[in-house]
């Protein structure tokens, strides 16, 4: 365990905000965290690659700076094998790791930022595809009362960037291992991603492996979404809202060109970039701070921007998605 006193945080989170964390704890094993609880330490906050939180103010709470490290083989058979990996791994290296011993599952969600633990709180997703698609269980530590428990898939209540971490037991507990169980054979890739057949086709790959779909979800990724060493951001800000097919077929009447994505019979997805975009916040710039001139889903700090500055920006957005279309934006991002 490292402790360290009135840290920056500013390069502990992707958005590059300055602010003050009183006292700053890198746990490096679940022994740590024991200590932390026994000397009664509170309230805690917990960070790992700090990639989808916005920090509007200085921290008073202790901070856990999640670095417990490994990736062990738990089980495997001819088809598959079960991994476990420690909370704080880099996801895109677990994801590279999987790639170099031939192991499928995960390579849709290539070069997404952040770490492994904080995986499963949102459910990340990407290119057609979900964590929870391999996921098995967790360990995690309720930090009130330092029990250890295990989390089966069918109790984290998964889905849209969703999961119990984010709900209904929010900031109850740290999670310090994830396992996943990957595919040795007969590798199930999920192409349906119209940008990834585009690029495959476009490098004359007939037959893709693993690894050549992981390739192509980089590129697109790269060409596609602003790098946060140049740009500080969180990747999207907002979800994408469901609403019911009545209402968007009453919107598409003003909106001939408003896009959707079918969720069931009932309701349909809207891009949230598309109603922003729509209302002229693209490119937007006040200050320091801005919405992305290529990705309106994306809110920037352009350098010295303040973590209020952008929540303030959007509420701002909120209100407006919210005036034109009667559609309530939430946020995907966790404001501390
Ligand atoms: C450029 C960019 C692109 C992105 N693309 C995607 C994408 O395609 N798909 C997607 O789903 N997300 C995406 N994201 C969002 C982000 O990468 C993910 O949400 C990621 O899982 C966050 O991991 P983190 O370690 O950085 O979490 P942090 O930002 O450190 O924490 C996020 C939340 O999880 C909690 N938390 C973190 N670790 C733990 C733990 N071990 N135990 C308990 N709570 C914990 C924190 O307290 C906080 O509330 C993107 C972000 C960026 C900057």
């Amino acid at each position: 365990m490292k402790i360290k006193q009135n840290e920056n945080l500013k390069s502990y989170n992707t958005f590059n905000l300055a602010a003050t964390a009183q006292n700053f704890i890198s746990i490096f094993n679940e022994n740590d965290i024991y200590s932390v609880l026994v000397e009664d330490l509170k309230p805690l906050k917990i960070i790992g690659g700090g990639s989808n939180i916005l920090i509007t103010k200085d921290i008073e709470a202790y901070v856990l700076k999640n670095e417990i490290k490994g990736i062990d083989i738990i089980d495997e058979d001819d088809e598959s094998i079960m991994v476990e990996v420690g909370a704080g791994e880099q996801w895109h290296n677990f994801v590279m790791w999987c790639i170099s011993h031939r192991l499928g599952g995960l390579e849709n969600l290539s070069l997404i930022p952040g770490s492994v633990g904080a995986a499963p709180m949102q459910n990340i997703g990407a290119y057609g595809v979900e964590q929870e698609s391999c996921f098995h269980s967790l360990t995690a530590i309720h930090l009130e009362s330092g029990i250890r428990s295990t989390f089966f898939k069918h109790q984290c209540k998964f889905g849209y960037r969703e999961s119990i971490f984010k709900n209904e037991v929010k900031d109850q507990y740290i999670i310090t291992k994830v396992k996943y169980i990957l595919n040795k054979i007969n590798h199930k890739l999920n192409l349906d991603y119209g940008a990834i057949k585009e690029m495959l086709a476009l490098n004359h790959i007939v037959t893709p492996t693993i690894k050549d779909v992981s390739d192509v979800v980089i590129k697109i990724r790269q060409s596609k979404l602003p790098d946060p060493q140049i740009i500080g951001n969180a990747g999207s800000f907002f979800k994408n809202p469901v609403i019911a097919l009545s209402h968007y077929n009453e919107l598409k009447t003003t909106y001939d060109k408003i896009p959707c994505f079918l969720v069931n019979d009932n309701s349909v997805k809207v891009p949230a970039g598309w109603l922003i975009e729509n209302i002229g916040y693209k490119g937007f710039v006040r200050g320091q701070v801005g919405v992305h001139k290529d990705q309106a889903l994306v809110l920037v700090n352009h350098g010295n921007g303040q973590g209020r500055e952008i929540y303030a920006l959007a509420l701002e957005i909120i209100d407006k998605v919210r005036e034109t279309y009667n559609i309530e934006l939430t946020a995907e991002v966790n404001i501390w």
